[in-house]
């Protein structure tokens, strides 16, 4: 398990803006740093621990893009048509026993290895074949038209993925590309999870009249298990400090994380910073977010803990742009920051500069075939149908404080940011 200072997270001072939060969190936290082996069908997602270097060229060897024939550049027909013997066959899969004759065509397939000498091929579209079984071969074509030269794709001895790289399906299909049957990756990040407050009551328990059903628990699972993580799921527990307390001394030895929704709100109960205090450390990040703001973070005996707020668009969005981060840190992840577009407002909206917002936003096509924003009508940081209605987030810039209709602004899908 990976070890944290107790003070790692001990920053007081002035609000942080959300990229240096990030950028915080990566560099206090540390990577994992066991690996394990996996089979190739089960690498999507996981972190890649040493770079893959290419033990061979891709493709392997000189083969033909196209059905059709293969011959010499040097016999390529001038300006008029040239008649050539077809003198061999080759099909995918089978290596040619001989070199291309010269002044001789052979019958090519998409895939199969080119003869030595041979460096240009015909696709079998362009050609005529005569009553002589002669193939008619045009002018025009330019010599290694339509050839895949060994090594075009990889050249062998080069690093084709870095250490750090989260598998993308791309991914797999490169490392079997060159016959890896397993990857050395790091192991999940061990997540624990719960969320706090006297009224939310789990899905299936009878719920009282001043009661709500847990919603951020099973939102942040999905999203967890979305960055790859192995999630404990710790429930739901009462405002009550020592309660809380026991679970997280309990269940920090075994995780590197342990991630809470609720109960950091400044003038709560402070229960979970009453917790934290009395088995850790917490400090409370002021973070120039909006909605989210605060965030907790904290170290108990060596493991990171991250309270998100209760209500469910907060968590969403501090879930996203803040512990998502801490994750793929403790991943040993290269961090790619969620890649925001230009898109165009349709909606006016004043923002107090110096903190950065989201704000949600459906997409709308229009006339000129480009797509606008089109702000949810409500801004409530409890309503999960903002989240479920809408297909992402706008980012407004800490230097924003006004945004006016047609106006250029940054857009992020939701499903870039899981
Ligand atoms: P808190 O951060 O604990 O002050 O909670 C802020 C708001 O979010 C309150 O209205 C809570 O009832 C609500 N809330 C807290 N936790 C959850 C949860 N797990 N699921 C749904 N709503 C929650
Ligand atoms: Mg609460």
């Amino acid at each position: 398990m990976a070890q944290l200072s107790d003070d790692c997270f001990a920053f007081g001072g002035p609000m942080r803006s959300v990229d240096d939060t990030a950028a915080l969190i990566a560099s206090r936290l540390t990577v994992v740093d066991e690996t394990e082996t996996v089979q190739l069908a089960n690498a999507d997602g996981r972190v890649l621990a040493r770079d893959l270097v290419a033990p061979l060229p891709l493709p392997p060897f000189t083969n033909s893009a196209v059905d059709g024939y293969a011959l010499r550049g040097d016999d390529l027909p001038g300006t008029a048509e040239k008649a050539f013997l077809v003198s061999d066959r080759i099909q995918a899969g089978v290596a040619p026993d001989r070199p291309a004759a010269p002044g001789q065509a052979i019958r090519i397939f998409t895939g199969a290895p080119l003869p030595e000498g041979a460096d240009t091929v015909y696709m079998q579209e362009d050609v005529r074949v005569d009553e002589t079984g002669r193939v008619i071969l045009p002018p025009g074509l330019k010599r290694g038209a339509n050839v895949r030269p060994a090594g075009e794709d990889v050249a062998a001895g080069k690093v084709v993925l870095q250490a750090g790289q989260r598998m993308r399906p791309q991914d797999v299909a490169l490392a079997a590309a060159l016959g890896m049957t397993q990857l050395e990756v790091r192991r999940k990040v061990r997540v624990a999870i719960f969320s706090t407050g006297n009224e939310i009551v789990a899905p299936g328990n009878v719920r009282g009249p001043a009661q709500l059903f847990d919603s951020n628990r099973f939102m942040l699972m999905a999203m967890l298990a979305r960055v790859g993580c192995e999630t404990t799921d710790l429930g739901i527990l009462t405002d009550d400090s020592s309660l809380i307390a026991d679970v997280l001394s309990e269940a920090a030895p075994g995780q590197d994380l342990i991630l809470a929704s609720g109960g950091v709100s400044t003038g709560e109960a402070d229960c979970v910073k009453a917790a934290l205090e009395s088995v850790g450390t917490l400090v409370f990040w002021r973070v120039a977010i909006k909605p989210g703001r605060p965030v907790a973070m904290g170290v108990i005996r060596g493991t990171a803990f991250i309270g998100l707020p209760g209500n469910p668009v907060a968590s969403f969005v501090t879930f996203a742009h803040i512990a998502r981060a801490a994750i793929l840190a403790l991943a040993g992840a290269r961090q790619q920051p969620p890649i925001s577009r230009p898109i165009r407002a349709a909606f006016s909206y004043r923002k107090k500069p110096g903190r950065r917002e989201y704000v949600r936003v459906s997409l709308r096509g229009t006339q000129d075939g480009t797509y606008e924003a089109v702000k949810f009508q409500r801004e409530g940081a409890g309503l999960l149908s903002s989240l479920v209605q809408t297909d992402g987030l706008v980012e407004l810039g800490e230097e924003v404080a006004q945004v006016e209709p047609g106006q250029t602004v940054q857009f992020l899908a939701y499903s870039d940011l899981n």
